[in-house]
């Protein structure tokens, strides 16, 4: 019987350890220096170099990466329960040197570069020298690849891009940006002449491609197959989001209940107000749900592979999103006025759930693909009824039971007794 929910007394360990090191080293250096891993300041960057040797010397750092790519290899089911601490902390993951978009991109060029590429492009943004974004979608549609136009053109030893991407976070700060052409996943220095960045959306970038020239290794994997690369990258973000996502209901949670208890209202505690009571228990069993959820898809993928789990991720996807909005809407709810404020991480969270259900792809694509591969295993049944037709199924047992009511009349009796009974108390149901 392998259903065993517990944590590795010496994995627990590692997991007490990310929890101090999060609370009393991360959280305060990132409320005084935000930002502060891109920060070409020397002093600055002693300071985070201080912190992520700690991190390094404890065998945390690109924790996403399985062993034969360069990482430690923990597998799904230990990094989900390494996220769902360092979720809960905005800067945490560039401490642990695994923040996306970088951490997708690396996991593509550790999946399918070549020897040259990872030496080139992973060993450097694994050790933070070179930062790189993602540019997939496209201004008139992000939700259907068959819609993008980008496209490659081989011109001698070069690959000559053109086209046009939207929402590729910050690409502005990028050193790299991973293009997905409709003929291949190209890897392009922002610097090349041809990237020009329009002045909006500054956070998650519109980017221009126009006759950028790259030379003829800039193609990464097979060409005419971004969409693999891209469905590698993807499907691994999306479970590592819903990792995070624990953490961010799990603080929701905790000031909810923490603020419930602290305050009064109409002579009572409002903890103890019963609609306030429903938030808490219904915030409680969605978190579990999720969790659930979340850590049994990562031991899926760890016992299969994230392809053959892609059902529970696109599940997990919708869902993480769902269960934020709840949970962050009850926690802002109960604090009240200063639930809407910028004072507490609760305004920013809730504001952030909508996104939740956009980024990575938009909810309902996600729900088709759970409706659709689900129901591969249906089949329609045959004629008027649903095979859970009760009259029909009880005949099916009739006639299962009618050789033994053959050699037993007296059992065939009872039987009778059973079914006078069944029908008189369905007449007396509808005579109420
Ligand atoms: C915070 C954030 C970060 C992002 N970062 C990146 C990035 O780094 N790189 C990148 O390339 N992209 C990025 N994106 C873009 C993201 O991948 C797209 O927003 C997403 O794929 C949806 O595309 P769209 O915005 O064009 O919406 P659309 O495709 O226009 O969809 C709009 C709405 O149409 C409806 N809809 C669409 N398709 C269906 C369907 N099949 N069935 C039913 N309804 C449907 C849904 O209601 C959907 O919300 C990011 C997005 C966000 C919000």
């Amino acid at each position: 019987m392998a259903w065993d929910f517990s944590t590795d007394p010496e994995f627990q360990e590692k997991l007490d350890w990310v929890d101090n090191f999060c609370k009393n080293e991360v959280e305060p250096f990132g409320l005084i220096f935000p930002y502060a891993v891109r920060s070409r300041h020397p002093k600055i960057k002693a300071l985070v170099k201080g912190l992520q040797d700690q991190v390094k010397a404890q065998g945390l750092w690109a924790i996403f990466l399985d062993e034969e790519l360069g990482g430690p290899g923990f597998g799904q089911l230990k990094l989900g329960l390494l996220n769902e601490i360092i979720g809960r902390y905005p800067t945490a993951p560039q401490m642990f040197g695994s923040a996306a978009p970088d951490t997708g991109n690396m996991e593509m060029l550790a999946a399918f570069g070549t020897e040259e590429q990872k030496e080139r492009w992973l060993k450097p943004m694994l050790n933070q020298q070179l930062w790189s974004a993602y540019s997939m979608t496209e201004p008139h549609g992000g939700s259907d690849p068959r819609l993008f136009k980008t496209r490659a053109v081989r011109d001698g030893d070069e690959w000559v891009i053109n086209g046009e991407k939207w929402f590729t976070s910050a690409g502005r700060v990028a050193d790299l940006l991973f293009v997905m052409c409709t003929n291949g996943m190209f890897v392009v220095p922002r610097e090349t002449p041809g990237v020009e960045f329009m002045p909006e959306p500054r956070a998650h970038n519109h980017i221009k491609y126009t006759n950028v020239r790259v030379p003829l290794d800039h193609l990464l994997g097979p060409e005419g197959d971004a969409r693999t690369l891209a469905q590698r990258r993807l499907g691994g973000g999306r479970i590592h989001h819903a990792m995070r996502t624990i953490a961010r209901c799990k603080l929701a949670f905790d000031m909810m209940c923490e603020r419930a208890l602290s305050r009064e209202s109409h002579g009572q505690i409002i903890s103890e107000h019963q609609m306030v009571q429903e938030k808490i228990a219904d915030s409680y069993a969605a978190i579990r749900m999720l969790r659930l959820f979340v850590l049994e898809t990562a031991w899926k993928i760890d016992n299969s592979s994230t392809s053959e789990t892609r059902t529970d991720i696109a599940g997990v996807k919708f869902t993480m999103a769902k269960v934020l909005r709840e949970v962050s809407f009850n926690a802002l709810h109960i604090h009240g006025s200063l639930g809407t404020t910028d004072l507490t991480p609760l305004q920013a969270m809730y504001a952030a759930a909508p996104t939740m259900g956009i980024a990575d792809g938009v909810d309902e694509v996600h729900k088709v693909t759970v409706a659709r591969n689900v129901l591969k295993s249906y089949e329609p049944h045959e004629g008027l009824w649903p095979r859970e037709y009760i009259p029909a199924k009880r005949e099916q047992a009739r006639a299962k039971f009618e050789p033994l009511f053959e050699k037993d009349p007296e059992l065939r009796e009872v039987a009778e007794g059973f079914e006078r009974m069944r029908r008189g108390r369905a007449a007396a149901a509808r005579a109420r």
